[in-house]
């Protein structure tokens, strides 16, 4: 029996600012990127709740260092990049698979979303994307083992997706990546308004997540490398002119790592 009227969606913090986002119903659970089983193991036990899969995105260990653990409690189906080395994968998966979770009448789409590491994957579906540390509210994650041009081509297949897509991302990194966006877009009354709203979440200890895509588009610089006040911007912290798009982003790229 599938209870779809009670679907949520819920954050889990792990670490110091990861979330492992769970999407459940009454019965049951699906977990997105456990770096530690044991959030996910208190939620799933408190709330009664039976895991039937689990998602990964990426290798890194804060977000799938708590799948063996999880799978000693329970056998579930473990989704994750095929072009990756992640020991504790039942089912690899790129571009162009689709992932049916018939528990909580579920479908996702996955994407290849190289970059940040270089079998990066997201899944598409119910509205919402899981991207890892790919793209984050107002950021993209750093350039670990993939290229500018590559992380260029997967924002621009994530910022394709419909602009009222839910984005959920690994981390909750908001006002520091606001704090950096306004130094590359001052003038951008945009991301003044947004950075107000975000600001009054966390002090209000809530989640800044998920975003959308409308609204990356509009606030993020790391989506924003054709505007003339973000080329301006990274054409400055070059010393010199920055031609195209792909120029545009790794140098605001390599400006915020040192930001
Ligand atoms: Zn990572």
């Amino acid at each position: 029996m599938s209870d779809t009227d009670d679907f949520q969606i819920v954050p889990l913090r792990a670490f110091k600012d990861n979330y492992i986002w769970t999407l459940r119903d009454r019965r049951h659970a699906v977990v997105v990127d456990p770096g530690d089983a044991q959030p996910v193991l208190d939620y799933l036990q408190h709330q009664r709740l039976d895991l039937c899969a689990i998602l990964a995105t990426h290798h890194h260990q804060d977000h799938v260092g708590g799948v063996a653990r999880l799978l000693a409690h329970t056998a579930v189906p473990v989704y994750g990049p095929r072009g990756e080395s992640i020991a504790t994968l039942t089912h690899p998966v790129g571009e162009g698979d689709t992932i049916e979770i018939p528990k909580l009448g579920l479908h996702f789409s996955v994407l290849d979303i190289p970059g940040h590491t270089r079998g990066h994957i997201a899944y598409y579906g119910a509205n919402s994307l899981f991207c890892g540390d790919t793209l984050f509210a107002c950021g993209c994650g750093r350039l670990f083992e993939g290229t500018a041009q590559q992380m260029v081509d997967s924002l621009a297949k994530l910022t394709a997706l419909p602009d009222a897509t839910l984005v959920y991302s690994g981390h909750e990194y908001t006002l520091a990546n606001i704090d950096f966006a306004k130094a590359v877009e001052p003038g951008n009354q945009e991301l003044l308004t947004r950075a107000a709203i975000e600001a009054q979440k966390r002090r209000n200890q809530q989640p800044t997540l998920p975003s959308t895509i409308g609204s990356e588009k509009k606030t993020n610089p790391f989506l924003r490398c054709g505007q003339a006040e973000v080329i301006a911007a990274a054409s400055a912290f070059l010393g010199a002119h920055a031609g195209d798009p792909e120029q545009v982003f790794a140098a605001i790229r390599q400006w915020k790592n040192q930001f």
